[in-house]
Order: C-alpha cells, then structure tokens, then sequence
C-alpha cells in the first residue's frame, strides 16, 4: 500500500500498523478500558473536511473498507475493525453560534459538556446527552437519548442539516429538502453509517435558566411502593422534569442503613428545566405527595444545577477508565415489574460500581416517542437497563456473568432497543431490534444506494458487509 501517496496528501496524522505508535493510538480510539481484538491497517487522523474527501478516496480506490472514530464512546470498540482503514475525526471540534437564530453548526466530535458550555455564553442549549465525555458525533447519529428528553424528544429531532463525506466522494448536505433520504437515514441509523458525518446543523433552545434537582433515597425494602408512586406521580409532572430510578450504590452517609440490602438503594433523581425558580420548584414538589415519602431514607431538594453540573455528576456514575458492559432496552411494560425483577440482581452485582437505571415518563406523555421522519424507532413509557462497571480484568468473568443474567430478565420486558447504548451490536437481531421492521428495511435500501459496494464497515458481525 502507498501510504507515503496518502501522508503527502493528508494534512493530518497517518499511522500504519508498522508504526510504533500504532498500539497506543488504536487504544486511545476506544473509551472502554475493555478493548477489541481487531486491529486495522492504518488510522487516519484527520484535519479538516477536505482531508476526509481524501481519506475516503484512497480508501475507495485502494480497496480498504472504512470505519469511523468520532469520540470513542461505543462500548463495544466499534471505530476499531479488522483491516481497512479508520477514519479518526478527533480533531474536528469546532463550532459556530447563531444566538439571533437559535441555531449552531458543530464539528462532530465536541463533548457534551463542551457543547453545553458553549451555547449557554450564548443563553443557548440543545439536548446534549448525560455524560460530560461523550461526543455529539455518535450520539447524534444514534438519536441521542437526551437531557430533557420528555421535552425537546431525542437530539436527532433538534438536527435540521447534516453535511457528509459520500463513499463515492462527494460532499453533500443533507436535510429535508437536499438528499432526504440519507438525512433520514442519518438520523438513528448510529454505527452503520455509510458516509461521515463532517458537521451538523443544531436547532438550539432557550437555555432554561433553573434547572433544579430534587434527590431522594429509599430502601430497596420499600422498592415495590417507590416504584408504583413515583411512576404514577411522574405523569403529573410537567414533561420539563426528568425522572429516573437509580438502583445503585448507597452514598457513603446511607451505607449503614443499607446494610441488609448489601449496601445498595434506590435513588430517585428528579431534574427540572426550568425557566423560573418557581416553576422548578412547583413540578418537584409533586414528588412531595406520595405517601412513600415519609419512608425516604434522605433527600435532597431544590437544588440549583445548569448543565455543565449536571453531566459531572454523571461522569461520577459512569467515570472513565473502567471496564464497562451496558445494555438497554425501552418498555411498555409496568416499571415496578421491571424493576422488582433486578432488584436482587443490583444487590448481588460484583461490583458495587454498577448501576441499573430507567428513566420515566413525565408530561402525560410516553418518554420516548419516535417520528415518521427519522430512522430512530424507540417508544416506550420508560427507558433504561444495565451498566456493568469494574476495575480490574481479574473481575471480567464476575461481570460478564452478572451483566448476562441480568440482561436475560431485562430482554422478558423488552419492547425494543437502542442502537447507541449497547455492547453487543455484534448480534444481527440485537441491531434490527433497535428497529420497526419497515424503518429497518427503508435504511437498508438507502444504505445500498449511498454505498453500493459496501465501503463502510457498517454494523458490526453477522450483517456486516
Ligand atoms: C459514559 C457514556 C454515557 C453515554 N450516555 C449517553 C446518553 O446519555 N445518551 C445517548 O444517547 N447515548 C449515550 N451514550 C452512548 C453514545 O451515544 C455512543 O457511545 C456514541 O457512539 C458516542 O459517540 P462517539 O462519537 O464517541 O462514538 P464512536 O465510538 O467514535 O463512534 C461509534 C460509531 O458511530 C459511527 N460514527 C461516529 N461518528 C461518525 C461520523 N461523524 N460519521 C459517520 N459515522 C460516525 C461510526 O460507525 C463509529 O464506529 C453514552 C456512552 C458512554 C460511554
């Protein structure tokens, strides 16, 4: 292969497998301390758009399928293939506001909190996702499972324009009026997408000015009464709250009340968009009225957060350089039945890092409601699962097992998946079950017009091509 042809002609970084570097930047492209035996030929860390024009181009015309790398994030390696040549967009992080307009235009691979920070000079937001790390390029393309999601619905809804790199060289903008189809396709259709995304066109919001949470704890004795009030209560809410049911690790000044119960709980976070301190307040109080509240072990109310707060706390629950596996489904199942069937699960995890979650509807509306036009399919009253975290690889076969058994009691309740939060996309059913049957059918079409011979790596496993 002439990668002197390729070094000469790209503005970034070129590393073959012969390079010394070569280990260290292929493990870099994956955030989970649980790396992939796959290996490609050659990593192309590119500076600009025109670099990924010429990147993709050598990639066609010398016969190497290619992978994408935006932030790392997927659970399972997935910018890391066998063979072929990655595409690493880590450089791209840049972006431009339009307060008058409420709208920006992104490089892919800026952090969640990055972004966050960004808009709010401009008194802006968008539905970034939980963890602060995170990078907007795959969590766009996945739908993204935002903040505030009961509200402003997945990211993919508040993305008006995407521009792309074709697999046959051509840059492209996509939107409702230019290639529909593959703006469609572009969002939900995650880690099978056969173009790379180079920027994306963000309709902002007003960024609320109160965000405000109210926490409580509960005993995993009392789960079955937490659970029913709090999913009943949360349809009384506003759909600006965001309610979530953490099974979890006690915090250190509950553990001895947890004792019993191995020193788990149950928490329940309830955050509040808001505009005004009143408004914030007035939605969380709701949670004041159910009888359980009396039994809470502790809490914690009203108090102030913004965004940038909110995402380190979650990089707390899913902190960096850790071994991870994570699944997730949405349900029209009853909460309190899901979570009744994991709460021995939470309490025997070998690691007392994991955590189950589901977050609930708010708003008298189902938490996720999907649209004609995206590829993105989930619906259901409740969103969640399982996130296996640990240290050491000593401990791997202890949670995998842990992570497998509870995964088959999550999969009794499945309604369908998410393709952005999973660790094994390696399984053909596992990706079109992120799918309705006729979305999953129209991606594919319009995946084999973009890239007839199949230059993108796409999903990974049995159906990749
Ligand atoms: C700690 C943690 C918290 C998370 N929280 C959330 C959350 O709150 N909500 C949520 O929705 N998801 C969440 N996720 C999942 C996240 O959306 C995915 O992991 C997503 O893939 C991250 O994007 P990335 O660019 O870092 O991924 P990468 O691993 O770089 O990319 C994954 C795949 O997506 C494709 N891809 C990425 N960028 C491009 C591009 N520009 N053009 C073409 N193809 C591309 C490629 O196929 C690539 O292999 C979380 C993940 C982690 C690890």
């Amino acid at each position: 292969m002439n990668w002197d042809q390729l070094r000469k002609n790209i503005r970034g970084r070129i590393v073959t497998a012969e390079d010394p570097a070569f280990e260290t930047v292929k493990a870099s492209m994956v955030w989970n301390e649980i790396k992939p035996d796959r290996s490609p030929d050659v990593i192309a860390t590119v500076k600009d758009d025109d670099d990924v024009l010429t990147a993709v181009n050598f990639a066609r015309e010398n016969g190497l399928k290619i992978a994408v790398h935006g932030g790392g994030h997927t659970w399972c390696g997935l910018a890391v293939r066998n063979g072929g040549m990655t595409i690493d967009l880590s450089k791209l992080n840049e972006s431009q506001i339009d307060k008058a307009n409420r709208n920006a235009i992104i490089q892919p691979v800026i952090s969640n909190q990055e972004l966050a920070h960004r808009l709010s000079q401009y008194d802006l937001a968008f539905p970034i996702g939980h963890c602060p790390t995170v990078k907007a390029s795959g969590y766009l393309l996945n739908g993204g499972m935002s903040w505030n999601l009961s509200e402003w619905g997945a990211a993919c809804f508040s993305v008006f324009a995407i521009e792309l790199v074709t697999a046959e060289g051509k840059k492209v903008k996509a939107s409702a009026t230019e290639h529909p189809d593959l703006f469609w396709a572009a969002r939900g259709c995650g880690p099978g997408m056969f173009a790379v995304a180079t920027r994306f066109h963000l309709k902002c919001y007003p960024l609320p000015k109160a965000i405000t949470t109210s926490t409580y704890y509960y005993s995993l004795d009392d789960l079955k009464e937490v659970v029913e009030q709090v999913t009943e209560l949360g349809w009384a809410m506003p759909s600006m709250v965001e309610l979530s049911i953490f099974l979890i690790k006690a915090p250190p000044e509950l553990a001895n009340q947890c004792k019993k119960n191995k020193g788990k709980l149950c928490m329940i976070s309830a955050v509040a968009f808001a505009y005004t301190k009143d408004e914030a307040e007035k939605a969380l109080a709701i949670l004041e009225q159910g009888s359980i509240v009396t039994k809470c072990l502790a809490k914690k109310l009203n108090e102030p957060s913004n965004f940038e707060k909110l995402s380190e706390v979650s990089g707390i629950t899913w902190p960096e350089h850790h071994r991870n596996l994570c699944e997730n489904q949405c349900s029209k199942a009853k909460p309190v039945d899901i979570l009744l069937a994991l709460r021995d699960k939470i309490i025997d995890a070998p690691s007392p890092k994991s955590v189950i979650v589901f977050c609930q509807s708010t708003g008298q509306h189902n938490l996720i409601e999907t649209r004609p036009e995206v590829a993105f399919s989930m619906e259901g009253q409740s969103y969640g699962g399982a996130w296996a975290i640990w240290e050491k690889p000593e401990d791997d076969a202890a949670n995998i097992k842990w992570q497998d058994e509870t995964i088959a009691i999550i999969k009794t309740f499945t309604n369908m998946h998410y393709i952005g939060e999973t660790d094994i996309v390696q399984d053909p059913a596992r990706v079109q079950g992120s799918y309705t049957p006729e979305k999953w059918k129209r991606l594919e079409s319009i995946r084999a017009k973009y890239d007839p011979e199949g230059l993108f790596f796409g999903y990974l496993g049995g159906i990749e091509k």
